[in-house]
């Protein structure tokens, strides 16, 4: 993974979900890609006995080769009842930072489509050096060299 842009540089934001879902598919105005690893898409072919194809198709964004499909409505096809995730335990990293984005540059965006922003408590620095770990294992996988050669 890229080194982080400053060190401990993490969003100073309060956020609470809502379950509102806005960020398992499209909404008005913008479609949500939801895009996958190949080993995150080989775990949730696994986890949910399921073909890679019945729930993804393929995607060209860097190490990401698999794009979520979604339902005629645009939802998430794995987007359940009362809005809840039917992979959750094995969802893929995009969905778990969303509302934050860890950039290649290794700074963290935070999305203004999430209604949870600015509601809760404040989201600590643990959570997303757990993110942070959990992307660096992912990348580490695949070997992806990042744009200053370093395997990010
Ligand atoms: S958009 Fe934000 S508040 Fe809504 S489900 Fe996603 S993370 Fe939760
Ligand atoms: S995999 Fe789960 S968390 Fe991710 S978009 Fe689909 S329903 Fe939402």
């Amino acid at each position: 993974m890229a080194k982080r842009a400053e060190k401990g540089a993490y969003p100073d934001v309060d956020f609470s979900c809502d379950r509102c879902a806005t960020c398992c598919g499209d909404v008005p105005g913008h479609k949500r890609n939801i895009l996958m690893l190949p080993g995150e898409a080989a775990r949730i072919s696994a986890g949910a006995g399921k073909d890679v194809s019945e729930f993804a198709s393929r995607a060209r964004a860097g190490p990401y080769k698999f794009r979520m499909k979604k339902t005629g409505t645009g939802r998430c096809i794995f987007l359940g009842k009362a809005n809840l995730c039917t992979i959750y335990s094995g969802r893929p990293l995009i969905c778990r930072a969303f509302p934050f984005e860890l950039r290649t540059d290794g700074s963290w965006g935070v999305s203004s489509a999430c209604c949870g922003v600015g509601k809760g408590k404040r989201v600590p620095a643990k959570f997303f050096r757990g993110l942070e770990k959990l992307a660096s294992e992912a990348f580490e996988a695949l070997s992806v060299p990042d744009r200053h050669g370093e395997r990010v």
